[in-house]
């Protein structure tokens, strides 16, 4: 049986136009993500450039030919920006406008108005290119996305490989030769692409979600001033690997820190200079923990830390280093930066209550504020660990 090819072409039409509705009006005008904004583009791209070969016999034939390369290009290229923005890598626009600018030129040049295959060679080239840019892109994406991509990036890594074998035939025995006809006309070519339509808008209403979801849980564990974790995110990890750490048998030592006379930063030198010195605090706990180490904002100026497999002199070492860093950063903040008290309690061997924790080193710095502030008090005892 013989597949009508004029048939087959308006039945992609069909199916990308609905696809095209279907994204548009439910995946983008939701998300808003960056990668089904690519995703409609690319479509409406591949729907024009399609729909342009209509025009090929009729008298529009010389512009209709060479605008429906450049829209197919460009659509493949729509499609790898939106891969790539999957990885938060900004598309080069100047990329994205060379590969349909090229598709122009090349069949410009080669006689449109008569020939339906005009820049053909340049045309495949540049499909298998842009297809096979995107493959790449889905499957860098692996180590943290869940695997619903998979598909997709084999899908197009075939239409690329597809589309190279096209344009071996298409230099070798021209758009007539037996290779081409055979393998790679225009039936398999229509419906391997319907196939892979289908497939990646799937796939992309998945990753649209799993982008959008991302950035809300970013959002939501974050803490918007300093960039540490907020009070929530660090209680939950704190608990957990408090969890962990009992397990393997491991002490740890929290720290709580809460700024010395912060209301009078704020009096003396105005709002924006207490938020910067709560920043530079916070840069100044980050650049001296360890990657393993948690460090969360408690609230207003108080911060929290959770040292696992440190001793509790360890930890008061650490304290002073805090400290000292933020005296060290004063002279790049306008206004004098405030001391800081610190309470430190550390797990017993039966201790893995966080609460408990937390609240003992509360005791601890209550201690540290009467006693003069500006120092470290470990919990359980009034030795102190640092006095300025
Ligand atoms: P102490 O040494 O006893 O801790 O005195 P303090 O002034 O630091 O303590 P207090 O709890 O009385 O004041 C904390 C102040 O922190 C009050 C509040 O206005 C300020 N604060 C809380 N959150 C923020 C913030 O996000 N930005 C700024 N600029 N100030 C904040
Ligand atoms: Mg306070
Ligand atoms: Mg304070």
């Amino acid at each position: 049986m013989m597949l009508d090819i004029s048939t087959l072409r308006v039945a992609l039409a069909v199916v990308t136009l609905t696809l095209l509705c279907l994204f548009y009006f439910i995946t983008f005008r939701r998300t808003r993500s960056p990668y089904s904004g690519w995703w409609c583009s690319a479509l409406l791209l591949f729907l024009t450039g399609s729909a342009s070969y209509l025009l090929d016999g009729s008298a529009h034939q010389i512009w209709a030919n060479p605008l429906g390369n450049t829209l197919l290009v460009g659509g493949a290229g729509a499609m790898w920006a939106g891969a790539r923005s999957l990885r938060r890598v900004r598309p080069n626009l100047a990329y994205l406008v060379a590969g349909p600018a090229v598709a122009a030129v090349a069949a410009v040049l080669d006689h449109p108005a008569v020939n339906n295959w005009a820049g053909g060679a340049v045309l495949l080239g540049l499909m298998g290119l842009m297809l096979g840019l995107s493959s790449r892109e889905l499957f860098l994406l692996d180590v943290d996305y869940s695997r619903v991509h998979r598909p997709l990036a084999f899908g197009s890594a075939l239409l690329a490989l597809y589309y190279f074998g096209r344009l071996a035939a298409f230099v070798l025995g021209g758009p007539e030769g037996p290779a081409f006809t055979a393998y790679f006309g225009s039936v398999v070519t229509t419906l391997l692409t319907s196939t892979i339509l289908v497939l990646a808008s799937f796939t992309m209403v998945e990753l649209s979600n799993e982008q959008l979801t991302r950035d809300l849980r970013a959002r939501a564990t974050v803490d918007g001033l300093t960039g540490l974790l907020n009070r929530s995110a660090f209680m939950d990890l704190a608990a957990n690997e408090l969890r962990r750490l009992s397990g393997a048998r491991t002490t740890a030592c929290l720290i709580l820190a809460d700024l010395d006379h912060f209301k009078s930063v704020n009096d003396k030198y105005g709002h924006a200079a207490g938020d910067a010195a709560l920043q530079a605090f916070s840069a100044a706990c980050a650049a001296s923990v360890r990657s393993t180490d948690l460090v969360g904002r408690y609230g207003g100026e108080e911060f929290v830390l959770l040292l696992p497999g440190v001793s509790p002199e360890r930890a008061g070492q650490m304290a002073a280093a805090i400290s000292a860093r933020l005296q060290e950063a004063q002279p790049n903040v306008a206004a004098k930066l405030p001391t800081v008290s610190y309470g430190i309690a550390p797990t017993g061997p039966g201790r893995v209550d966080l609460e408990a924790l937390i609240a003992a080193a509360d005791a601890a710095l209550y201690r540290a504020k009467t006693l003069g502030r500006d120092r470290a008090v470990l919990a359980g005892s009034l030795r102190e660990e640092h006095s300025a």
